[in-house]
């Protein structure tokens, strides 16, 4: 549209908009974007990539540990966590200068700046005090760590948002959460040597996950040395006049940490965008509403990724933003996929899972099978670690469709990535049976289990 600054007006720099931004441009289009904070967005900044980093950096002790039965001494082992922090930063840098690179050199212009939209046309850039126009308008501003108001002393906690780059690695903390942010952060403070805390609400961990791998993940845990409060929530949060912290928990314990760090969910980014003022409709936590092509009520305003609370991951932003650049810029409108979606934790085990769980499948189909093997993987015959790997398959008994597959372990995320091809493609038992094992490893029993090891008849478990 020659009549506007932009065809395409990108509100977000993270891993949905940048994507939106760089591909439009590439295609000729004129493409402006507004980060006011740093290009990447939560996954580059503070969220996927420095959380890896830090648990690799924390599975060390294990290694060194292992190391003693295949006949290494490792000498004593000391660990520096303000090395750490700066060798993420260095990394962090580098991929946000990426991100930055990448839309300008497909032809996209960038702005360091907050925006605000005005009119559904019109964008105003505050660093900058000027305004201009667009034809479509994206918004993938992306979201937030909860805060938690209702909490007293909650002024004293921290976020994973600070979790990454604190001073001093606390000597111990509590993590309050059972979701993917708070067991992968308690996993990686035990991990360096935190004496670590995990205080959650409901009765097991993990809430969406597959019951089996949230009780043998919980336990080994435990076993680790990771103290795990279920049924538990902080009442509230008291300062010590040493400046540590009493957390009072419901359950009448108080534990006395150097941090308190809450990992309750994330919210949208919307505020003070303009987006009431424009009459764009949101949800009541504040997520923008879209439709299945990821259009607002307003007709040239889209929203993908975080902010339109969907689902909150990384390749689901970016998958959005691909759809959208079908829809609004090729004339084939696509609706992203939402179904079958992979997923790891990064947790110690490790979970990587597609598909139904057991519970979820049973609700839905009235014969179910279920293949599960639990061994200690090879790797640990030597270590001599006691700790054993789960897999999981759940089959549909009349169709033999395979509706899950969930994995504990050593690189049970890598496993999920390639399960998900045959889950996507809607492939039966009789398929993975038929598939030749990779010999030796721990994936080879996700093709070797070859009989139920129960069903679940109409709800009925039967062994
Ligand atoms: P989750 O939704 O995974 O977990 C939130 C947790 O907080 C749940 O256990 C929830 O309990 C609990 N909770 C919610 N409100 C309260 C409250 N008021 N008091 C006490 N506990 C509360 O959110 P996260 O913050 O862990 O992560 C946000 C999103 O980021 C995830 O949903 C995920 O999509 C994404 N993410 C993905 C990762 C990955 O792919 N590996 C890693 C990190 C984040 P309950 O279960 O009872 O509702």
């Amino acid at each position: 549209m020659a009549g506007y600054d932009y065809d395409l007006f990108v509100i977000g720099g993270g891993s949905g908009g940048v994507r939106a931004a760089r591909v439009a441009a590439a295609l000729g289009k004129r493409v402006g974007i507004a980060e006011e904070y740093r290009y990447g967005g939560t996954c580059v900044i503070r969220g996927c990539v420095p959380k890896k980093l830090y648990v690799y950096a924390s599975q060390f002790p294990e290694h060194f540990a292992d190391a003693a039965g295949y006949g290494w001494t490792v000498p004593e082992a000391s660990f520096d966590w303000g090395a750490l922090v700066a060798n993420k930063d260095r990394e962090i840098s580098r991929l946000e200068a990426i991100y930055k690179k990448n839309v300008q050199g497909a032809g996209g212009e960038t702005f360091q700046s907050r925006a605000k939209i005005v009119d559904p046309h019109v964008v105003h850039l505050l660093a900058e005090d000027r305004t201009v126009t667009a034809d479509q308008i994206l918004i993938a501003t992306g979201g937030r760590p909860a805060p938690h108001p209702a909490l007293p002393g909650h002024e004293h906690c921290i976020s994973s948002n600070e979790a990454f780059d604190l001073k001093e690695l606390p000597k111990a903390i509590m993590v309050e959460g059972g979701g993917y942010i708070a067991v992968e952060f308690a996993n990686i403070f035990h991990g360096l040597g935190v004496d670590t805390t995990l205080v959650y609400r409901g009765k097991e961990i993990l809430s969406r996950f597959d019951m089996d791998l949230r009780r043998m993940l919980h336990e080994t845990m435990e076993r680790k040395g990771i103290r795990i409060l279920c049924h538990a929530v902080s009442e509230s949060v008291r300062k010590r006049p040493d400046g540590r912290l009493d957390a009072h928990i419901n359950n009448g314990t108080v534990l006395t940490v150097d941090q308190v760090m809450l990992a309750i969910g994330r919210i949208p980014n919307t505020e003070n965008m303009g987006l009431e003022g424009i009459g764009l409709e949101m949800s009541a936590i504040g997520a923008i509403n879209v439709d299945k092509y990821s259009r607002t009520n307003i007709d040239n305003i889209w929203a993908i990724g975080d902010v339109t609370n969907r689902v909150q991951l990384t390749p689901v932003a970016i998958h959005e933003a691909m759809c959208f650049i079908e829809t609004a810029f090729k004339g084939n409108p696509t609706a992203p996929d939402h179904n079958t979606i992979a997923t790891a934790v990064f947790s110690q085990p490790e979970i990587g899972t597609v598909g139904l769980s057991e519970d979820d499948a049973v609700k839905h189909h009235p014969d179910i099978e279920i293949y599960r093997a639990s061994f200690r993987p090879m790797r640990h015959t030597l270590s001599g670690r006691d700790e054993k790997m789960l897999m999981k398959l759940v089959v549909d008994g009349t169709t033999r469709k395979v509706l899950g597959a969930h994995i504990l372990g050593p690189d049970a995320g890598e496993m999920a990535q390639l399960l998900a091809i045959p889950l996507k493609a809607g492939l039966t038992k009789d398929d993975f049976d038929r598939t030749m094992a990779v010999h030796p490893t721990a994936a080879e029993e996700l093709v070797t289990m070859y009989k139920p090891t129960y069903r679940v008849k109409d709800g009925q478990r039967l062994d």
